[in-house]
């Protein structure tokens, strides 16, 4: 089951956050569309594995930023549903969450996150920026090919 390649995507506008000193977001992304994202990832499986001459799509793999919002259950809620009667009926998906980096706007400090949002370690500064975290990447598909 040959991996198909990489597919990086992103859906998510890169936004700055600050938050303040109780920890609190003050700026926070609206409400993910799961289903769209989902739709995204099933056409982009379906185009690769297409491409691919495949049978039929086993195994999809995503990684999601640690700050992204996506809940997992939800993709594949709507991932079972939608697939159905495609190539990719069936198939399993898999999230890999990967950890946040952030910058400190007042020291510069830059760090890593791979939990809750926590001010700069350095200075405890809340004044903060999202480097990375937010990303949603269709990393690989698995197929059996005919
Ligand atoms: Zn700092």
């Amino acid at each position: 089951m040959p991996v198909v390649g990489i597919v990086p995507h992103h859906f998510l506008a890169e936004i700055e956050y600050e938050f303040y000193k109780s920890h609190h977001i003050s700026s926070i992304i609206g409400p993910m569309h799961e289903l769209a994202i989902t739709e995204s990832i099933l056409n982009i499986s379906l185009s690769h594995a297409n491409q691919a001459n495949a049978a039929r799509v086993t195994d999809v793999y995503l990684v999601i930023g640690r700050l992204s919002s996506i809940v997992d259950d939800s993709v594949q809620f709507y991932w079972d549903m939608i697939s159905q009667g495609t190539l990719c009926e069936g198939a399993q998906l898999h999230f890999r969450r990967i950890p946040a980096r952030l910058v400190c706007l007042d020291c510069r400090e830059e760090y890593t996150l791979d939990g809750d949002l926590t001010p700069c370690p350095n200075c405890s500064s809340a004044h903060v920026k999202i480097v990375s975290g937010e990303e949603f990447l269709l990393e690989s598909i698995e197929v059996v090919q005919t």
